[in-house]
């Protein structure tokens, strides 16, 4: 191959230059190396994804779409987008994809951006239920701009209430149905919700930010088929660099870009952009499906581990890489149960559970997500000596130092980036 090309990430160099900063990456390093990380939403990139991140290509501006830029130079970065878009393509099986959102909240708002006007009606879930922040919350520009209408669970079986969709799409005919969630744990049916947004004309966004990378792997049916537009993470279970994308069918091709650049963005991140393309690769491989099913397995052993510790899994299971515990049996609140996990080494989420007698900063659940663990290579029996930490100390917090000792060793035989 020649000579190694400068990439940048010379850790050496950033030590002897800015030692301070180094730190706090030596800390952070240490801080997942001393204990178990079951944020949901969170992974370890690889190694590769990292290299692309820490490249040159923060240099560049492009914006504009390759072939088509309003900057010169753009010839050898249009090749990483390029890779980037054609690998997603074939990945998913989308008509179309923009790469360049910087997140999930950007994806979002620019597929509110091509497809609505400000106070127009969406139906959208509820954020306590399950939903996201850009999914219609005041605190948030879907909840301001728009007149957001909310669906639900059902308080019986916590299941989406398809009835519920039905009659609120019916009764306030939005102009855009969202579907997707952030504390969902069950499987979402795309094709019922294509039904009732054809019955009432409506555009259908799934946003499925947690669950690409399960889609990517096939261990979750994908809302390719049936969403007008997708719109996505590649940080969470997909394992690539922080940001977001959309996927669209053909027609709406030109207004989603349209809506990414020039409307919400300006130049795109391409270091994170060829960073997107390495992470699709190693989707596209065969390992990846391998390990989508291994983080599903893994929560349901770790979500039935916990109801046999006495704390039951909202909805009774999962079928993703997530699980929402309720702590009610266990008289202890989420914001307790999190305190606690955390002094054991144990970091996770307090979360809504639907129908939460607590506010939001109490709550009554914690949200437990595989996708890190399974990354670290954990399998089953150590998702069942996980659920017995957790269960042990958000009962009792004395149990901490030792708990905290049992999810450093279990850690370091998994260890995240071996050196
Ligand atoms: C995480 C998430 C987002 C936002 O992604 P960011 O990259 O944090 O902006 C949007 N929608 C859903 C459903 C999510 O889970």
């Amino acid at each position: 191959m020649g000579a190694e090309p400068y990439y940048g990430p010379d850790f050496g160099l950033l030590h002897r230059q800015d030692p301070e900063l180094a730190r706090v990456l030596l800390d952070e390093l240490d801080r997942l190396r001393g204990g178990i990380q079951l944020i949901a939403s969170e992974n370890f990139a690889s190694p590769a994804v990292l290299a692309a991140l820490g490249s040159t290509l923060t240099n560049k501006y492009a914006e504009g779409y390759p072939g088509r830029r309003y900057y010169a130079g753009c010839e050898v970065v249009d090749r990483a987008e390029q890779l980037a878009i054609d690998r997603a393509k074939r990945l998913f099986g989308a008509d179309h994809v923009n790469v360049q959102p910087h997140s999930g909240a950007s994806a979002n708002l620019a597929a509110y951006a091509a497809l609505l006007q400000p106070g127009d009606t969406v139906l959208a879930m509820e954020l306590s239920h399950g939903g996201h922040l850009t999914h219609g919350s005041r605190v948030n520009f879907s909840g301001r701009w728009f007149d957001v209408v909310a669906y639900g669970v059902r308080r019986d079986t916590e299941l989406i209430d398809y009835d519920e969709v039905r009659e609120l799409a019916l009764r306030h005919q939005p102009k855009m149905i969202i579907c997707g969630a952030t504390a969902y744990p069950r499987e979402i049916d795309f094709a019922v919700f294509r039904g009732i947004a054809d019955e009432v004309g409506a555009w259908l966004l799934a946003d499925v930010a947690h669950t690409i990378g399960l889609m990517a792997g096939g261990a979750l049916p994908s809302a390719v088929p049936y969403a007008d537009v997708v719109t996505f993470t590649t940080h969470k279970a997909l394992r690539g660099p922080r940001g977001g994308g959309v996927m669209c069918t053909g027609e709406l091709a030109a207004k989603i870009d349209r809506a990414v650049f020039p409307f919400i963005q300006g130049g795109p991140l391409m270091h994170a952009v060829a960073a997107k393309a390495v992470a699709f690769g190693e989707a596209l491989r065969p390992e990846f499906a391998g390990y989508a099913r291994q983080v599903v397995a893994n929560a349901r052993v770790l979500a039935d581990a916990l109801a046999a510790e006495g704390v039951r899994p909202v909805s009774g299971g999962t079928d993703s890489h997530l699980a929402l515990i309720d702590l009610r049996e266990a008289g202890v609140s989420g914001a307790v149960a999190e305190q606690r996990c955390t002094a054991a080494g144990i970091t996770l989420n307090r979360n809504a559970i639907p129908y939460d007698p607590e506010p939001p900063t109490v709550t009554s659940g914690i949200r437990v997500g595989t996708p890190c663990v399974t990354t670290q290579g954990m399998g089953p029996e150590q998702m069942k000596e996980v659920a017995s930490m957790i269960a042990q100390v958000i009962r009792n917090p004395d149990a901490a130092g030792e708990i905290r000792e049992r999810a450093a060793a279990l850690s370091k035989i998994h260890q995240i980036y071996p050196s």
